[in-house]
């Protein structure tokens, strides 16, 4: 049989190729923790392979593999001097999961395994401490009764918290072993009325029950969602660790806690974590009771008058803080750890490299390689290219006045504004409707990932910095605000107190992340720049990428954005897009539903000055980078006039009835708009469009080079060609208006000129095509939807069906399809560049801003990609990523 169980110091694991993929990350790191000479509690990992197996054979563990499992034990046993079930000196394990990478929260836990009735008072017998022992039964019942039996959670802690009503106290830890005596016997009765089975007595039953309760954790719809938000595959399965427990609630001397080797919100170089004296590890997360920092300066900074455990545990704060500094510098990487101190030692429960903010990650990077930790090469490719999306959008305007109704801890940096939801569907629901919502809880629990996601920001009552809320939030990069305990939730009225003040479901309030300030209202919001770290980082970043990165915009504004983020150029200009403003979409519409040539030339008149006068404009902002600008595309869908007043306006500007309109609009209804009268066919039909157009480029550089300005490098691009011999014409339209202009001023003015490849016969065809183009431009958008047949404006209605039947990993209007969309992509470049060895090779769909794409990019050796001005710095990142990745 292969092994499937390894102890933590199992030296066969140092050979394994990919431990983490066998072990799992905390099985993997626990061993590993235990081979640096730190204090781990013995135990196992029962490998992922396993998962796949239990599921394989009916969610059973076979019976072979349950021996191994046995044996094992047998082998914590003998570590710990203990015995599972022994009614002397029993010995209770926590059987925990643990993924490839880790999943906080998604999946279950149990503790104090290995107590019932008899062992329970073994325990307290051989602890003298019979508190303790009653407290660890109870959570243990509660746990497996909610994880492995089915009993709603809520329940038991219902009971509590009506009992602690009753004898009037406020904490858990205000109740003795005669309280929890009394709640063992009720939670037990509650087991049997609503399971009808009496509550397992037999160790072994509940040590069977608890590994497959974390088997089938891996499907649950949380774990489910979580790995679908985070592209995690499906068959990675979760391994299983079976490790002694150690106590942080056997009294005063003893606590639990988690702790960031760096500030996972900032990134700054000091400790940071929350401990809770005589307790357990699910009641830091947990938020129930609020935890004290771990340093005398964090609980200086937090304005907090609860000592901190360098105050409290001096000598155990200064072995765990060597704990940390050993694993940094074998990590290189932050980390996040669990541990917890029994009797005044410190045991390490786990270790793994720490969740942090875009920010903090970025600061950690650089530092780092300052430290000499890391490569400039490492801390390029640590990034995650997605995340820096959270760093490029707005921050709360400094200027304005704000009315701050309450504040919290800053959890999750951003600012945040939204209508006040109370529950995670909510949240989800009003997204659907492009509705902007902040959920509002008293704390998260991974229930509620679908909502945490749906909202723009969260705010908690309850819980620290390393609570649910925020965790789950940092890792999303939704601004989060948790533990505001000004704030009083009724779920029942939805709404919340905080002062005087009542907001209730619906109300719009504002979060600052960043801060932990709640605001009443919108407030209005400020561009951050590219300063600092960030900009080291993307320093580094441009030293190693080969492609050029450019951006989709056809205005001043996003252009000027775009260059601020190091945009080299603009690879795709719409014009269309130039025309939506009201005033001159009149002009287009006007132009769209001419009849007569000269009708035609009256509206493109019009537009001719507006146009001229915008190419100006982008033209001097991208001086010295080239500028493509795509000849008019617009699906005529998208421009007509769609209500009575727009019909009835353009109806007086064209001085028509409105009637005549409408039959003209019917006129030129397409079936398929997609595919209609669009792009260089209607140049083709109206060349006139396009030499107004060209004139309107060519005036603009005329005007430049009178004005003295340096100007940008132009491209004309001439849209949705299928054939060459469309090029071919436009094209020589194209050189005949730049003639007419140059011979009319006496001047020669520069421009290449080329075209879209975005639909499947060109991309065929381009042999041909390159004869009259100077470059190619992959429109993914639609290459995609031409390609796999499948409406960009009407996806959205089944993709998600696609995705859930795995048909497509994911959106390939996010994502380029590489199978077919990709194939055309490579085949277009080298029978384009083997034709023409000058020919320049861009992209400017979406795609050109999706990492994945990018890296395809690179292997397909483009020149440049183009994006949003937004996803300039992502897509600078993960071209860089994409080449180190090569090497
Ligand atoms: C494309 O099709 O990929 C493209 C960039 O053009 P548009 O989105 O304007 O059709
Ligand atoms: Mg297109």
């Amino acid at each position: 049989m292969p092994k499937f169980i390894f102890s933590f110091e199992d030296k066969t694991v140092k050979k394994l190729k990919n431990k983490k993929n066998i072990l799992g990350g905390k099985g993997a790191n626990l061993g590993e923790m235990g081979r640096m000479g730190l204090p781990v509690p013995p135990g196992f990992t029962v490998s992922t392979e396993v998962c796949d197996i239990f599921y394989k054979s009916k969610k059973k563990l076979p019976i072979k593999i349950i021996k191994e499992i046995e044996k094992e034990l047998k082998n914590t046993e003998k570590k710990t001097k203990k015995k599972f079930g022994d009614l002397n000196n029993p010995l209770l394990v926590s059987v925990r999961s643990g993924a490839r990478v880790s999943m906080p929260g998604m999946m279950d836990t149990i503790l104090n395994l290995g107590l019932n009735d008899k062992t329970v008072k073994a325990l307290a017998k051989k602890t003298s401490n019979g508190r303790f022992a009653k407290d660890s039964y109870r959570r243990f019942i509660q746990m497996y009764s909610s994880v492995v039996l089915g009993v709603r959670a809520h329940v038991f802690e219902e009971m509590i918290d009506n009992y602690k009503l009753t004898k009037g106290v406020l904490l858990d830890n205000d109740l003795d072993e005669s309280d929890w005596d009394g709640l063992i016997k009720n939670f037990k009765e509650l087991v049997k009325t609503e399971k009808k089975i009496e509550f397992p007595q037999n160790v072994y039953e509940q040590l069977h029950g608890a590994i497959n309760a974390v088997f089938l954790s891996w499907n649950s719809q949380r774990a489910k969602t979580y790995r679908k938000l985070n592209q995690i595959p499906d068959d990675w399965g979760t391994a299983v660790n079976i490790q002694a427990m150690v106590f942080g609630n056997m009294g005063e001397e003893c606590s639990t806690g988690v702790a960031f080797t760096r500030n996972p919100s900032t990134g700054e170089k000091s400790f940071f974590g929350e401990f809770l004296i005589n307790a357990q590890g699910e009641d830091v997360v947990a938020g129930t009771r609020t935890p004290q920092h771990i340093t005398k300066k964090a609980k200086k900074d937090s304005g907090s008058k609860e000592l901190s455990m360098e105050e409290v545990m001096p000598k155990v704060y200064k072995e765990l803080s060597k704990v940390f500094l050993k694993l940094e510098k074998h990590y290189r990487d932050m980390q996040d750890i669990e541990f917890t101190v029994e009797n005044n030692k410190l045991w390490m429960l786990q270790t793994r490299a720490g969740k942090r903010t875009a920010k903090a990650a970025i600061k950690i990077a650089v530092d780092m390689v300052k430290e000499k930790l890391i490569s400039k090469k490492e801390a390029v490719l640590r990034i995650d290219p997605n995340t820096l999306d959270t760093l490029l959008h707005p921050t709360l305007d400094e200027k304005v006045e704000k009315k701050i109704i309450a504040s919290g801890l800053p959890a999750s940096p951003g600012a945040a504004s939204g209508k006040v939801v109370f529950s995670a569907d909510e949240a989800e629901r009003l997204n659907g409707m492009m509705q902007d919502t902040i959920l509002v809880r008293l704390e998260t629990s991974p229930e509620d990932i679908h909502g945490m996601h749906a909202a723009k920001g969260i705010l908690t009552a309850r819980g620290g910095m390393t609570s649910h809320a925020a965790v789950v939030a940092r890792g999303m990069g939704r601004p989060c605000v948790s533990g505001s305990s000004e704030i009083t939730i009724d779920y029942e009225t939805k709404e919340f107190k905080t002062g005087n003040e009542v907001i209730r479901e619906g109300d719009i309030i504002t979060i600052d992340g960043g801060s932990g300030k709640v605001m009443k209202g919108l407030v209005p919001t400020v561009q951050p720049e590219i300063s600092g770290y960030f900009s080291t980082l993307m320093k580094w970043a441009d030293e190693f990428r080969k492609l050029k990165v450019r951006t989709n915009a056809e205005t001043e504004n996003d252009s000027k954005t775009a260059r601020e983020f190091g945009a080299e150029g603009i690879g795709l200009c719409r014009t269309e897009h130039m025309f939506f403003d009201e005033e001159r979409i009149l002009s287009v519409r006007q132009m769209i539903l001419s009849k007569s040539k000269d009708d035609r030339g009256n509206a493109l008149i019009k537009l001719l000055p507006h146009q001229k006068n915008d190419f100006k404009q982008i033209f001097k902002v991208m001086s010295g980078l080239p500028v493509t600008v795509r000849l008019l595309d617009p699906p005529l869908h998208e421009f007509l006039p769609k209500t009575e007043r727009d019909i009835e306006e353009v109806a007086r500007s064209l001085n028509l009835g409105v009637k005549e309109v409408k039959d003209r609009i019917a006129e030129l209804h397409e079936e398929n708009p997609m595919l209609g009268h669009r792009g260089c066919r209607l140049g083709i039909s109206f060349p006139e469009i396009y030499e107004m157009q060209c004139e309107a480029i060519f005036e603009a550089l005329y005007d430049l080079k009178k004005e003295k300005k340096k100007s940008a490098l132009v491209e004309i691009m001439i849209p949705l060609i299928s054939t060459d011999i469309e090029l071919k014409i436009l094209r020589e339209l194209v050189d005949r208006t730049a003639k007419k202009i140059q011979t009319k001023y006496k001047i020669k003015l520069d421009y290449i000129v080329g075209t879209m490849i975005e639909l499947p016969g060109a991309a065929l065809q381009a042999k041909a095509i390159s004869k009259y183009a100077d470059f190619f431009s992959f429109g993914t958008n639609d290459l995609t939807q031409t390609t796999l047949g499948i409406s960009r404006d009407d996806s959205g209605k089944f993709l998600n069906d696609y995705i859930d039947s795995k048909i497509f990993q994911i959106d390939p209007f996010v994502s380029l399809e590489q199978n077919g969309v990709g194939e055309l992509v490579e085949i277009a470049s080298s029978r384009g560049r083997k034709a023409n060895k000058n020919l320049k090779l861009g992209i400017c769909g979406e795609h050109g801003g999706d990492p994945k794409s990018i890296e395809f990019c690179s292997k397909t050796k483009l020149d440049y990609i183009s994006c949003s001005p937004f996803r300039v710095p992502v897509a600078r990142l993960a071209a860089a990523q994409a080449e180190l990745r090569k090497q």
